[in-house]
């Protein structure tokens, strides 16, 4: 994130946003906090925004607004209320990156990585996000938390791409946490960190995505959009994010099959 940072402020933010005597000036804390910030903020909405987007005109299968399940002004109330808590849970996330980019983190920089190293770093972080965010996910479903933090993200019962960052502030900030994690506990390259953050957010937005045509061998293995509506409708299976794999071991995982959504008519 510091590379960001010192990309946007170059580039960016010293010649379109601060003024030349601006009082916080360049590398101390508090310009550091301003900056990541608006980063946060505003690139959090640009990919929120494009992948979301994209995802609902390419894949979402538009006949799913039709199901009596489907609620009234959905894609709407998805993107305004995402548009209102995500600014919430990008400050939350400041203080991380702040620790990170002032050498408080394991993250590292090597830009010649070899392609067998950055993908073993990449696929160990997402085994160990994956693990913590099906133990986080499925406490967050415990009748105290349910309520006060995660029915939010349950509103839709048939989602659309962009309920992917349809949550309560602490319960975003709680799934993205294990993520941040990593970096504090083990070594990570910079360049895995940002490719990782933003692939994370485009299969948060691939959960979503309403299309339920995924060949069965990957239904096995990862989750999809399959499992993660089938979370959404019968709220106690398929809590993973990235594998089944934790899901099988809690007793969570199941399948339910081609004709899931059409079966599924019932208003709770
Ligand atoms: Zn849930
Ligand atoms: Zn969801």
């Amino acid at each position: 994130m510091d590379e960001v940072l010192f990309y946007c402020e170059e580039v960016f933010f010293n010649k379109y946003i601060y003024p030349e005597d601006f009082c916080l000036e360049q590398g101390s804390i508090g310009r550091q906090i301003l900056s990541l910030s608006i980063i946060e903020i505003f690139g959090g909405y640009g990919i929120y925004l494009i992948t979301s987007g994209i995802a609902y005109i390419l894949f979402f299968d538009k006949e799913l607004c039709k199901h009596p399940l489907f609620l009234k002004n959905q894609v709407k109330t998805e993107i305004k209320t995402c548009i209102l808590l995500l600014p919430i849970v990008s400050l939350m996330q400041v203080p991380l990156f702040l620790l990170q980019i002032n050498g408080f983190s394991k993250l590292y920089t090597k830009h010649d990585l070899a392609a067998a190293d950055f993908l073993l770093e990449a696929v160990q972080l997402a085994f160990f996000t994956d693990f913590m965010a099906y133990w986080i996910h499925r406490l967050t479903h415990c009748k105290l938390l349910y309520k006060k933090l995660h029915k939010i993200h349950h509103m839709s019962k048939i989602p659309t791409p962009f309920a992917s960052l349809l949550f309560h502030p602490v319960d975003g900030f709680l799934q993205s946490a294990p993520f941040h994690l990593y970096g504090f506990l083990f070594p990570l390259n910079k360049d895995v960190f940002l490719v990782m953050l933003i692939f994370g957010s485009c299969f948060a937005v691939f959960l979503h995505e309403g299309n339920y045509r995924m060949p069965k061998w990957f239904r096995r293995v990862f989750n999809g959009p399959h499992q993660h509506t089938a979370h959404h409708l019968y709220y106690n299976y398929n809590y993973g994010q990235y594998f089944t794999f934790w899901d099988r071991i809690g007793g969570t995982y199941r399948d339910f099959g081609d004709d899931m959504v059409t079966c599924a008519s019932k208003k709770d």
